[in-house]
């Protein structure tokens, strides 16, 4: 006898549900976007003790007829596609006609429904699959959804729900995606009677972020860099957090595809890449990032929650948001500001801040620092002035430094700003406005990593021949390494022949990195060759190398620095294209203004 038995219905819905259905916050979802699908203005969601007890939508869409109600809780019942050509290309949140059917197999469902046009509203109840009649009763236009006791009759899942507090975290990050998707709806949000959020359809999108994110101790709005494209039927428009709010995890990256908030690999490393060299490994940028693309070009139908696409023409998606997104990051100013703690925070007792703030640390380091120098060295010693006197300057690396346009560096504007290095590592520059504190290594590195970056671009980096050759010992794996990439150290302008059966030398190193030991920098490049040429391509293992380059040719940490070397690094700082941030992506410089100073001393 056959074993294979063909599943009651109400079966099909709670297996559907176990996909679709997760927790109370994908009810919410789901009923949210059911709303909208509608062409609702206005959806309240209310919710009783992180939705265990009551999940309730409400809104103001076009409602059903008694007939709809009825069969909208049926399986596989849509009004948004007809036939499988409606496949390619939905515009609708929902299409797949399983969402009702799905909830309504899982707990004590009340629906109630009123369309245009109709004189009254129409209900119907569904407990678990069973359902009732439809009766008319009272109601406004549109539908309201009441989700009670969800997973009652299965023990299994309810017992996977979490307290009321995590549930809500849950629910609050569906109803923040839909709201940022959707910034023309007028959106609430209220937990066991009390309002959580009540965003109004007259706000603008950066408004909206800041009521939904709130932030301490500067809100994520205020850190926001906006930029915008539209080319090969690609609309981008992105909101991107400076480095300064990066985040431990991409938590804080919403992507919308045409108002649905999806995930997907490709936008994720694009994103990654836009911001490389800004934030430091394991950082994660904050970005709202609005794609608008023609419904035809992606496929949805991949994932029951529909969180995930398909892009016919994923690279071009990719190519277009990394183009978008670094394009404005490189043309932006994102200099770090020094956040000095509130005059608030300091306890009023002991009169002294806390300790252990990096900025703090960095503001005690400079009180000691003027402590020490007080009176004793006249301003002129740190000032600089002379034009003559700059052009005699040589470079600290011995570099010829040029502009981006290839014209000789310009003279550094303001006659009195003055500077000073401390602890032979950091300089410190009067600005118009307070003072900067320089990594005088972080800097220099960026500065020769541009350079290196700018001579490559255009051919091959110059090199001069050693005295004495350097010879090194090298494995098999090593030479291999060197074999394969001999194109790359070509371009780097190193010569390297073999000396004996395991032995080669170096003959030519490039002139740029005299700084760095010829041997050393060869040895960590073999490392880095062998470590790296299976899975990085071409370009990205050239940008390794140039910034391993730059880190060796580099001013040290604990270099004291001649005046004229210290003033030609502040000159080519000015010429840098992206002299805020080391091409680690550290900050090179963080900034200090004279009002936040005069609030810390309690000036003003
Ligand atoms: P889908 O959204 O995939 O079509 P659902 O099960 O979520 O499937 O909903 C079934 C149908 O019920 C929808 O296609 C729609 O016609 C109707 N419907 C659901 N919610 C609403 C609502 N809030 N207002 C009007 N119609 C709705
Ligand atoms: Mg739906």
């Amino acid at each position: 006898m056959g074993q294979i038995v063909v599943l009651d219905q109400n079966m099909v819905n709670m297996i559907a549900a176990g996909e679709v259905i997760e927790r109370p916050a994908s009810v919410v979802k789901e009923l949210m976007e059911n709303s909208i699908d509608a062409g609702a203005t206005k959806i309240t969601v209310s919710i009783e003790d992180g939705g265990r007890k009551l999940i309730s939508v409400a809104d103001n869409g076009c409602g059903m007829d008694g007939e709809d109600l009825a069969r909208a809780f049926e399986p596989h019942t849509t009004s948004k596609i007809k036939t499988s050509k409606d496949l390619h290309g939905i515009s609708t949140l929902g299409f797949r006609g399983e969402a009702l059917a799905s909830i309504a197999s899982v707990a004590q469902v009340r629906a109630t429904s009123r369309a245009k046009g109709q004189n009254g509203a129409n209900c119907i109840e569904i407990d678990c699959g069973n359902k009732g009649s439809i009766s008319p009763c009272s109601g406004d236009y549109g539908t309201t959804i009441q989700i009670r006791d969800i997973f009652y009759k299965l023990p299994a899942r309810r017992k996977f729900l979490r307290t009321a507090n995590t549930e809500m975290v849950h629910i609050t990050e569906q109803f923040t995606r839909i709201a940022l998707a959707n910034d023309r709806l007028d959106l609430t949000l209220i937990h066991n009677g009390r309002e959580l959020y009540r965003l109004s359809d007259k706000d603008k999108l950066r408004q909206r972020i800041a009521e939904l994110f709130p932030m301490p101790p500067s809100g994520i709005s205020e850190n926001l860099i906006e930029t915008e494209s539209n080319e090969k039927g690609l609309h981008i428009l992105a909101l991107m957090g400076k480095p300064a709010i990066s985040r431990t995890s991409k938590k804080f990256q919403y992507i919308f595809l045409n108002r649905r908030f999806i995930r997907d690999k490709f936008i994720s490393h694009a994103i990654k890449e836009a911001y490389r060299g800004l934030l430091e490994p394991n950082r994660f940028p904050v970005v709202f990032l609005f794609i608008r693309m023609p419904y035809e070009d992606y496929d949805v139908n991949v994932h029951p929650t529909k969180s995930e696409v398909r892009f016919y023409n994923a690279n071009l998606v990719h190519s277009q948001i990394l183009a978008t997104l670094r394009e404005k990051l490189l043309g932006t100013d994102l200099q770090t500001q020094a956040q000095l703690p509130s005059p608030a925070d300091f306890p009023r007792s002991q009169g002294s801040p806390p300790t252990g703030h990096r900025s703090q640390a960095i503001a005690d380091a400079m009180a000691e620092f003027f402590k020490k120098h007080r009176p004793v060295q006249t301003q002129e010693q740190f000032s600089y002035k002379s034009k003559q006197h700059l052009v005699a300057l040589r470079p600290p690396t011995g570099q010829i430094t040029e502009s981006r346009t290839g014209q000789p560096a310009p003279e550094i504007r303001s006659e009195q700003r003055k500077f000073l290095q401390i602890h032979d590592s950091y300089i410190v520059v009067q600005t118009d406005d307070g003072f900067d504190i320089i990594d005088q290594h972080a800097l220099h590195e960026r500065i020769i990593y541009e350079d290196l970056c700018r001579r490559i671009r255009k051919s091959k980096l110059e090199s001069q021949k050693l005295l004495i050759p350097e010879s090194f010992e090298v494995t098999p794996w090593g030479a291999d390494a060197l074999k394969t990439n001999a194109e790359l150290l070509e371009k780097l302008g190193i010569e390297l022949v073999p000396f004996g059966p395991k032995t080669m030398a170096i003959q030519a190193f490039p002139t740029l990195l005299v700084k760095a030991d010829p041997l050393d920098f060869v040895q960590d490049l073999i490392d880095l060759l062998d470590r790296k040429d299976t899975n990085l391509d071409g370009e990205r293992l050239l940008d390794e190398v140039l910034n391993m380059a730059a880190c060796k040719a580099a001013i040290k940490a604990g270099q004291r620095l001649t005046m004229s070397e210290i003033e030609q690094l502040l000159r080519d700082k000015e010429n840098a294209e992206s002299a805020s941030r080391c091409p680690h992506g550290r900050p090179t410089t963080i900034k200090f203004s004279i009002s936040d100073l005069a609030k810390q001393f309690k000036r003003t």
